[in-house]
């Protein structure tokens, strides 16, 4: 893994654009120390949360290299942690709420503005597929709990557990001693030193600069059951202007969604401030709204936009994440607020 500032890719990358005659716009608004890291303006590209981002983003790119829609790829890309049973924070093998129950949140978001979301679907573990049919086969944006599992059968979804042996084996450890009270997710701070954390949130461009985005989680372990967080969310897990660029989040859902994280970061981008520092404004928002937090919980942002720029920034030091375009494939260390 890669620390950012260690990096000063900027101006090679840059004068390699300009040299392309595909040089990127000057207006833009860099706060502090911050850099612009970016990737060549018309190429495809795709971030992805996590260091379990870099697999997703390996399938999302077989489809973006063949000129797929950014769409088509994030599905992909979304697919790949949602099948993975040693993934628990995602799809099948997800942690369970705290009765037991696997429930997943999921979104799409498309470059028209189109998007579609499920929320606490149970028993099937491609939520992010879901949340696409319900963008293109309904007139609307959101279904959650039975009617979303219904919705999904009606569509071909195969019923399954979602719940896998270590899954349940921890929480069944988590009920003896938590007194039913849900964990916020900050790194290491569950027993054993689990993460109780993680949503990939994935956004991508295509050659044609079209851009999209996706989001899927199993949520906060042990949370309420019926506790919906800001990953299915259009406007806090995930916003998508084509004009400007699109943002995604991880961490603790409520605090994103009491800012509407994701679309603040995008508003932030189109002021003209850098990927980077739009999320870092995001994030000083939380810390502003909850004074005197230190190591409370983690929240981190992550946003490309549409020159190719990406960047994050998180409330705690451990948020990482993954690009991959035509020259790189890398997982980086977010700058953090605390
Ligand atoms: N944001 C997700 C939620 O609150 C969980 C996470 O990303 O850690 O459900």
């Amino acid at each position: 893994m890669t620390d950012r500032r260690k990096f000063v890719r900027f101006s090679l990358l840059t004068s390699a654009a300009m040299l392309a005659g595909k040089a990127i716009s000057a207006q833009r608004k860099i706060e502090d120390d911050e850099v612009t890291y970016s990737t060549l303006r018309g190429q495809p590209v795709v971030v992805s949360t996590w260091d379990f981002g870099q697999q997703a983003n390996a399938a999302a790119w077989k489809v973006l290299e063949q000129d797929g829609s950014p769409i088509d790829a994030l599905e992909m890309g979304a697919r790949v942690p949602e099948a993975d049973p040693y993934n628990q924070t995602v799809g099948y093998g997800g942690r369970p709420d705290r009765d037991g129950r696997v429930t997943l949140d999921a979104c799409m978001m498309d470059e028209n503005g189109r998007c579609g979301a499920v929320a606490a679907l149970e028993f099937v573990k491609h939520a992010i597929s879901v949340a696409r049919m319900v963008m293109e086969r309904t007139p609307h944006v959101m279904l959650v709990g039975d009617g979303a599992l219904q919705f999904a059968l009606a569509n071909g979804f195969r019923k399954e557990n979602l719940l896998t042996v270590k899954s349940e084996l921890e929480w069944r450890e988590w009920l003896k001693t938590a007194k039913y009270t849900p964990y916020k997710n900050i790194e290491n701070k569950m027993p054993g030193g689990q993460y109780n954390h993680d949503t990939i949130g994935m956004l991508a461009m295509d050659n044609r600069g079209n851009m999209g985005g996706a989001c899927t989680t199993s949520g906060m372990a042990y949370k309420l059951h019926g506790r919906v967080g800001d990953s299915p969310i259009i406007g806090a897990g995930l916003y998508v202007d084509n004009e400007v660029g699109g943002a995604t989040s991880s961490g603790v859902g409520e605090e994103v969604i009491r800012i509407v994280g994701s679309h603040l970061v995008v508003e932030y981008m189109r002021m003209g401030y850098t990927p980077e520092v739009a999320c870092k404004k995001a994030v000083q928002r939380i810390a502003k709204r909850n004074p005197g937090m230190k190591d409370d919980f983690q929240v981190g942002f992550l946003a490309l936009n549409k020159h190719g720029e990406y960047g994050a920034f998180a409330l705690q030091k451990g948020f990482s994440y993954a690009i991959k375009n035509g020259r790189e494939d890398t997982v980086y260390n977010a700058n953090h607020l605390f």
